[in-house]
């Protein structure tokens, strides 16, 4: 909140704080439910955007002990900080198109990388070739995302590049991906076919590809048929359920978010939570949150804390559930989501600073 005018009376960051407590048990229990239900693919667990909200390093370890050996993280630096935190097991995969001193740092942490362009191909080979460190590799098609990836046409002079590197020692071309849109199931299976000829093609020009990865939650979940070899999931694994969809059997919130009453005043108990903290003003009047006697209205989101209301014998330090699995049950981030129109992830990475996470 760097800049920003806090208001008098404002309580973030002292006790009064809103609290985001995870569960490494729920974690468990949901990377359980995934890596039965995608067998005999390898699970991936995408950790991007700080572990959606939770901890990225928190939920890589708590994975990476129950025996998961893929971590994908979005971006280089998260990628070598967890190399430094989980040492040399996990495989790590870093996608996003990077500079070349975060190559060349991805390099020296054994980083898998994604690479979607065939600039970005040649500065990893480069990259490789200068520090001596060869390069795991997972190519990128576009299958009709049109986001990144490369296109059907440049998809022969990308792999023979790398097969090329490969043959000088330099890279290892590990695996194929590309991303889904999940608009509908035509455009799936259409952009699966588009990801079958693309890697039956750069097998006959001498590639292996043991990793073929397609699939996000959802996909995975829902399309046996277009998992791969390894599949890559990050909101089903927290327990964010998809906008719409249905709820997933052996899958829940993997944390709560709890404010607590600052002050109770007449048929209204003021929390301490607000948007400052994240949770958008939008969500007033328009959801329940849990209470100690059950569910009750959120009645208006101000900047530094929130409105609900009053049950009988409410009191200063009565914890309020905002999400999670108290109160009025099993509400998801998705559940608030919905009431708003967007989807469950923003819900959890909007969390700012200002709420603490406690780990349990
Ligand atoms: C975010 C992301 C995923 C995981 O998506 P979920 O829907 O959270 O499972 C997988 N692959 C890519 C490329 C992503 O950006």
């Amino acid at each position: 909140m760097g800049g920003l005018t806090v208001p008098d009376g404002m309580l973030s960051g002292n006790g009064g704080a809103a609290v985001l407590r995870a569960d490494a048990a729920v974690l468990r229990g949901n990377i359980a439910a995934v890596r039965a239900r995608v067998a005999p693919a390898e699970l991936m667990m995408v950790v991007k955007d700080d572990g959606y909200g939770l901890g990225a390093v928190w939920a890589a370890r708590v994975a990476a002990e129950a025996g998961v050996v893929w971590i994908g993280s979005y971006d280089i630096p998260t990628a070598v900080h967890l190399r430094d935190a989980l040492g040399p097991e996990p495989r790590l995969f870093a996608w996003v198109t990077s500079t070349d001193e975060e190559i060349a740092a991805a390099l020296h942490a054994h980083v898998d990388l994604g690479v979607g362009s065939i600039d970005y191909l040649e500065r990893v080979i480069v990259q490789a070739d200068a520090t001596g460190y060869r390069a795991r590799i997972h190519l990128k098609i576009d299958t009709g995302l049109h986001r990144n990836g490369l296109s059907a046409a440049e998809w022969e002079d990308g792999v023979r590049i790398a097969v090329d590197a490969q043959h000088r020692g330099i890279i290892d071309l590990v695996g194929a991906w590309s991303h889904l849109a999940e608009a509908s199931d035509a455009e799936d299976d259409a952009a699966q076919r588009r990801f079958l000829a693309a890697i039956v093609r750069a097998q006959e020009l001498g590639a292996e590809l043991p990793f073929q990865h397609l699939t996000a939650s959802a996909a995975t979940w829902e399309r046996p048929e277009l998992r791969g070899t390894l599949v890559r999931v990050g909101a089903f694994c927290f327990g964010v359920r998809s906008a719409g969809g249905p709820d997933l059997s052996g899958i829940a919130p993997a944390a709560e978010l709890i404010a607590s009453v600052r002050r109770v005043d007449g048929d209204e108990v003021v929390v301490g939570m607000g948007s400052f903290d994240g949770l958008p003003s939008t969500l007033g009047g328009r959801v329940q949150v849990g209470t100690p006697a059950g569910p009750r209205d959120l009645l208006r989101v101000d900047a530094d804390a929130s409105r609900v209301a009053a049950w009988p014998g409410a009191e200063v330090g009565d914890e309020v559930i905002v999400f999670g699995r108290g109160g009025s049950g099993d509400v998801s981030p998705t559940t608030l989501a919905e009431a708003i129109g967007t989807v469950g992830e923003e819900i959890l990475c909007r969390l700012t600073d200002g709420v603490r996470r406690e780990y349990r």
